[in-house]
């Protein structure tokens, strides 16, 4: 299994992985002895898309190479559900491609390609109440008689499924850290943005689905808890009866929550904390912040993507959002949670973006001084609505956008980072010098090089001592 891009993905891959074992068959971290490979694909932006290509084409070369020429390829992912068709025809040397929808029947879908008959073990676990096997479903191909006919059945359609707490998962991330992934799919506009033609509108797993799989985790002395989604804050929302709209505030008084959510969180015993990544600003609201600042096992940190600050372009990229509204909230994030750590990410040379509004965003990125923050150069994502916008921004603009926004944040970090020397921080340790604080979510953040080395995958206390670029020394 070779997954890319976000930890979205990263979780579906751990379902298909989940899939394998429960059908009795084994992971291998060796590809030459696999008999099938899989290369869970991103489609977030071009530069995601040549990646996945690259491997599948690597993932290929390499079962020639190993004289494996029964391996079969499987690319499952962002770019299979969306692109199935086209790269059907481009990438023959594939031998299926899967949506979405089928992550949770990886195992079922290997035996059929493999032409094998299922597993004791699969019958065992998936037989339903008669004693019969349970169909592949929705599969994404039917292959018969080995040759290979594909019915790519889910590239006309929007992805539903959603896992739940008992859904077989193989988890690869480290012991101490787990991703839950709360919601799948995306109900807002964003013109820039492809996701929701990739994985379908919002959906919300139900909050005891969720709290089981919590404390399953915790019981299993799991430290740390990253929810994602594509839009954490409007957990809950499509499950309420009045039909919440794309700038609703999160409201517990009309359904389930993410504040409900986190209060039934702050329940579960055990020592841990819980990290909210993606968060829309469109859905903040006072009840969520004074949420936060009154559970403490919620980390304070908030990933508040915000895209951009000028009035026209948020109304071009079609953000649901003000200037007024976003400087508002991170007043009252700042005040209500204080010493809280907002990640955020921008997005530079978007079409028609001028020099003054790229210079309101600088001015903001200035004065704001987030702790953590990232900046894409806008990608013109086919299909988008701002992909036939008039005022395409050459590369050279982009690029040279992205390096003043770049440095003007590396030195806020740099500073951010050296006022940390002397404060004591409780450390959760990924590594035996190595480890992060509640402001730095797993592989995006920043770490803390420990001198002394300490036991991973437990809560320590140290005092920063020092500072080497983005990290801390302790
Ligand atoms: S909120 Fe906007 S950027 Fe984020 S996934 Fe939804 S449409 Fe895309």
């Amino acid at each position: 299994m070779i997954s890319l891009g976000c930890a979205k993905n990263l979780v579906d891959a751990e379902i298909m992985l989940g899939s394998v074992l429960q059908r009795g068959m084994e992971i291998t971290s060796r590809a030459e002895d696999a008999d099938v490979l899989v290369v869970n694909t991103c489609a977030f932006i071009d530069s995601a898309k040549e990646e996945s290509i690259e491997a599948i084409l690597e993932a290929h070369q390499q079962r020639g190479l190993n004289k494996r020429p029964d391996q079969k390829l499987i690319v499952s992912g962002c770019m299979s559900q969306r692109f199935a068709r086209e790269l059907h025809n481009e990438l023959p040397e594939v031998d299926a491609f899967i949506g979405l929808d089928q992550v949770s029947e990886l195992g079922a879908i290997v035996e059929k390609i493999l032409g094998k008959r299922p597993t004791l073990n699969a019958e065992h676990s998936t037989s339903n109440s008669n004693g019969s096997m349970l169909d592949v479903g929705r599969s994404a191909f039917d292959v018969h008689s080995g040759n290979g006919d594909f019915d790519l059945a889910f590239a006309e359609t929007r992805p539903t499924y959603i896992p739940d707490y008992d859904t077989p998962r193989f988890r690869l991330t480290p012991a101490h850290s787990a991703y839950v992934k709360i919601a799948e799919g995306c109900n807002h506009p964003c013109s820039f943005c492809v996701i929701p033609q990739m994985r379908g509108k919002h959906r919300s797993r139900n909050p005891e689905s969720v709290l089981a799989e919590i404390r399953a985790l915790v019981g299993e002395g799991v430290r740390e808890i990253n929810l994602i989604s594509q839009d954490t804050t409007y957990y809950g929302m499509d499950l309420w009866e009045a039909k919440a709209g794309p700038r609703q505030p999160v409201d517990s008084t009309r359904g389930p929550t993410l504040v409900s959510l986190l209060r039934e969180i702050q329940q579960i015993e055990g020592e841990f904390w819980v990290r909210l990544l993606y968060t829309h600003p469109a859905h903040w609201s006072d009840e969520l912040i004074e949420t936060i600042a009154e559970c403490d096992k919620v980390a304070r940190y908030i990933d508040i993507p915000l895209q951009h600050i000028d009035e026209s372009m948020l109304g071009r990229m079609r953000r649901e959002t003000s200037r007024a509204h976003i400087e508002d909230l991170i007043h009252k994030l700042r005040a209500g949670m204080p010493g809280v750590t907002l990640r955020t990410t921008f997005i530079v040379g978007f079409p028609g973006e001028t020099d003054v509004e790229f210079e309101t965003l600088l001015d903001f990125i200035r004065r704001s001084r987030f702790e953590r923050l990232g900046i894409f150069k806008y990608s013109q994502e086919e299909g988008s609505r701002a992909a036939r916008m008039p005022g395409q921004v050459p590369a050279k603009i982009k690029n040279s956008r992205y390096r003043e926004a770049m440095a003007m944040q590396q030195s806020i970090a740099l500073d951010l980072a050296s006022e940390k020397i002397g404060s004591e921080l409780k450390l959760l340790v990924d590594q035996p010098h190595i480890a992060r604080s509640e402001a730095d979510a797993p592989d995006v953040d920043a770490r803390v090089v420990l001198s002394e080395p300490a036991p991973v995958g437990e809560f320590i206390w140290r005092t920063v001592k020092g500072s080497r670029g983005y990290d801390l020394l302790a």
